[in-house]
């Protein structure tokens, strides 16, 4: 089994969001969750030599393993770094750029000597991290006071991939600028601003400020429907994202079945006539998901084959009766195209009830990832 990871996908993404942005503005790679399942080293790597200018992570562990494999590369961490003050050693590395909630935090990285950047988080209306707004100029009041150094301002859209209307995402936009100029008044005049993922950075151009942090459409997935249906309602040319993950597993055993066969545990599913049933190696251990059960297909030779039965935790059955010349050891795709059939990560989340997002994150770390 193993996951096919495409450079050329990657790099077409990459373009379409170069071509998005003004020049001056930097990519940054989303990378956490292991590159949404699709391998932090190798995506991060590859996204590096494609022209990304730095790369994102979630937690203080993806960052310091991203430092040993990128000694000079700008890793930004955006998620809340818990007890800050134990990694005065790991931090203490000015190419790391640090999403920052707290005044302590501010001025813990202020100690360090080769000074970590400090990107001061204002919530706009995502509810989650930052400084909510009363909170934000009483504190960088308290930060210009002590002399404290920072480098960049950002904040996250809550609502961007959600509606085709926009009105909430225009208001953050609003309080953004009033704590950059807040921030400007008080003489933080050079600061890297942010604020856009991979709906925004589609959506609203004059949120793309002074960097993008692109992760779900650097893997070639649209960030829902609505972001789609947003740009083809304005006209606009939907841009062309090519998904970057394939996943490939192998026929491990077949069995001939008459009618009246029970398939599976709890045996939900009965055949009916007889029945050519095949087994591939993956379950919802691997990342599977176990709603597919009786409900979701794979491909083989261009054909549809539809699972029989309930997926296992490492294995799913599925019905080969009218695919011809089926040996064990047949090529199956789980995601990925195959003759003129197509498996996305978003029609696995349709049927699941969940997003793409959570689709491609969930694929067990341990499967291999071949760069092709
Ligand atoms: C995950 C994340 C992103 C990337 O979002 P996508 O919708 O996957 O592009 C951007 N910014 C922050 C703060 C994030 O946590």
């Amino acid at each position: 089994m193993k996951l096919e990871i495409s450079r050329e996908a990657l790099k077409n993404n990459i373009e379409v969001f170069k071509s998005l942005i003004k020049p001056n503005v930097k990519f940054a790679a989303v990378v956490k969750s292991n590159a949404y399942g699709h391998g932090i080293l190798e995506i991060s790597k590859l996204g590096l030599e494609l022209g990304a200018d730095l790369l994102a992570v979630n937690s203080i562990e993806e960052a310091i393993l991203l430092r040993k494999n990128f000694q000079k590369t700008i890793i930004m961490i955006m998620g809340e770094i818990q007890n800050i003050e134990l990694y005065s050693e790991e931090l203490n590395d000015e190419n790391f750029w640090v999403v920052v909630s707290r005044f302590e935090s501010v001025k813990f990285l202020n100690s360090l000597n080769k000074n970590p950047k400090v990107h001061l988080k204002v919530d706009t209306g995502m509810g989650r991290l930052g400084f909510s707004k009363e909170d934000f100029f009483s504190n960088l009041e308290k930060i210009k006071k002590e002399n404290l150094v920072i480098h960049g301002i950002l904040t996250h859209f809550a609502q961007a991939e959600d509606y085709t209307e926009h009105s909430f995402s225009k208001k953050q936009v609003d309080e953004f600028l009033k704590a950059i100029s807040f921030a400007t008044n008080l003489g933080y005049t050079n600061l890297i601003k942010h604020a856009s993922a991979s709906a925004s950075t589609m959506l609203f151009k004059e949120a793309h400020f002074d960097l993008v942090r692109i992760g779900i459409s650097l893997y070639g997935l649209w960030p829902s429907i609505q972001t789609k249906l947003s740009l083809s309602i304005r006209g606009e040319k939907l841009n062309k994202l090519e998904p970057v993950l394939s996943w490939k597993t192998n026929i491990v055993h077949i069995q001939n079945l008459p009618s009246n066969t029970y398939i599976g545990y709890g045996s939900t599913f009965k055949t009916t006539s007889p029945t050519k049933l095949a087994v591939i190696p993956v379950g919802y251990f691997e990342g599977y998901d176990r709603r597919l059960s009786n409900l979701g297909y794979v491909l083989i030779k261009g054909e549809r084959a539809r699972i029989l039965g309930r997926v296992c935790m490492n294995m799913t059955m599925i019905d080969i009766t009218q695919i011809k010349n089926i040996e064990i050891g047949e090529e199956v795709v789980l995601i990925g195209k195959s003759g003129n059939e197509e498996i996305l990560a978003d029609t696995l989340a349709e049927m699941t009830g969940t997003i793409n997002y959570q689709i491609v994150t969930n694929i067990n770390s341990s499967i291999q990832r071949v760069v092709v």
